[in-house]
């Protein structure tokens, strides 16, 4: 079985031709599926009759194809309305993260790519789980899918911005996530800006200059957390796959190669990573590369005593930064309240199930 949601728009066109149907079709289950998030192809009034029939024949039980429908195991919204967080359940019963963030006309998902994730960044709630398996491409465009569902029962504008920035590594599951990005942002269907789509990565080395390399046209975002090799591989374990100086040669290439920005992500610890001292280190690392810093105050998690930098010592780093010509932004995680840092939610949900398991303890 296929899902028609792992199927880029020229596979589903060939697909169907060699079902006997005409190209006409493939534009009509496209914009079904993608433009308006059908997630059942039987009993639709605007199916030609052999469009009607195919779909009846192929995507019913045992049929050749299926639609990727997730279930909402938890739905969420924060105290001020705006962020509504959704743990979504796969056919397999794995469960994953997706946010959306605003319903104005500036909404913004935020979707998983893996179940878990094998990086293992000590402060991570998702690395502190361990990898499950990867998404599908399907399961990643699904996400989307439910986001724009969800915008639309609201009346509110088409989605926006969309970051890849949910549990898993994109760059580890680089095929899957690029076919969704596809997908994604064909015209035909979901139709989401390539501009507006941000990637962001740990730090995969051959992920991030395949992107160089193909000239992708989405938003690059680095997570760094530390200017220091060491002190870096302490809290990014990847990092001694991939080191942090050829990390930063990588993103040098990628800066020459496509003339963008890269985003360097920045989770602030107090105590760890966020002195004037680190601000220097980050400042002289950075030079002469095409960034932005967006800083972002720890999210506590079980698995990590660590705690977020005050305020005043994140808009110290700031000045810091701004100082050497490097332009940041302290990013406050919406929707803290609703467990917003990646996996927290996912982990809660765990936790309260062992609790329930177990009520001795
Ligand atoms: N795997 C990718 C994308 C998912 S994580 C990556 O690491 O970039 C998205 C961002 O959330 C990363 O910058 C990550 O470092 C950050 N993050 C993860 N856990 C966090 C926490 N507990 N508090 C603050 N930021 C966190
Ligand atoms: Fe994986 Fe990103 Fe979490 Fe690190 S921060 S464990 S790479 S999801």
């Amino acid at each position: 079985m296929t899902s028609l949601h792992d199927l880029p728009y020229p596979a589903l066109e060939r697909a169907l031709v060699a079902d006997g149907l005409r190209p006409a079709h493939a534009r009509a289950l496209w914009q079904a599926v993608h433009r308006e998030g059908a997630t059942q192809l039987t009993e639709r009034p605007d199916f030609s009759p052999p469009l009607a029939r195919w779909a009846a024949e192929h995507t019913g039980a045992g049929g050749r194809y299926f639609l990727d429908a997730p279930t909402v195991a938890a739905d969420t919204a924060s105290s001020d309305g705006l962020t509504r967080k959704f743990l979504l359940r796969l056919a397999d019963g794995q469960t994953i993260e997706t946010v959306l963030m605003g319903y104005t006309g500036r909404s913004t998902a935020c979707v998983s790519t893996q179940a878990g994730c094998a990086m293992g960044c000590v402060f991570c709630a998702t690395g502190q789980m361990g990898f499950v398996r990867h998404l599908r491409a399907g399961e990643i465009v699904a996400q989307v899918l439910h986001v724009q569902r969800t915008l639309r029962a609201r009346g509110a504008a088409r989605l926006r911005n969309l970051v890849l920035m949910g549990m898993g590594e994109p760059l580890h599951n680089a095929d899957a996530v690029l076919t969704a990005l596809e997908i994604l942002t064909d015209d035909r269907g979901a139709a989401l800006a390539p501009g507006r789509v941000t990637i962001s990565t740990v730090g995969v080395v051959p992920g991030i200059l395949r992107l160089a390399e193909e000239k992708r046209a989405f938003n690059l975002a680095v997570s760094l957390h530390s200017a220091d090799a060491a002190e870096r591989a302490a809290l990014v374990p990847a990092s001694r796959r991939w080191p942090l100086a050829e990390l930063i040669a990588a993103c040098r290439a990628y800066g020459a190669k496509t003339g963008r920005r890269i985003f360097f992500e920045w989770t602030l610890i107090a105590g760890t990573n966020d002195s004037p001292a680190h601000a220097e280190q980050v400042a002289a690392l950075l030079s002469g590369i095409y960034a932005h810093v967006n800083l972002i105050p720890l999210n506590p998690t079980d698995g990590f005593s660590g705690a977020a930098t005050a305020g005043a010592a994140a808009r110290e780093f700031q000045r810091v930064l701004r100082e050497r010509g490097l332009p940041s932004t302290v990013r406050q995680r919406r929707g803290i309240d609703v467990a917003a840092g990646c996996g927290q939610l996912r982990a809660e949900k765990a936790r309260a199930v062992a609790t329930t398991l177990s009520p001795s303890q």
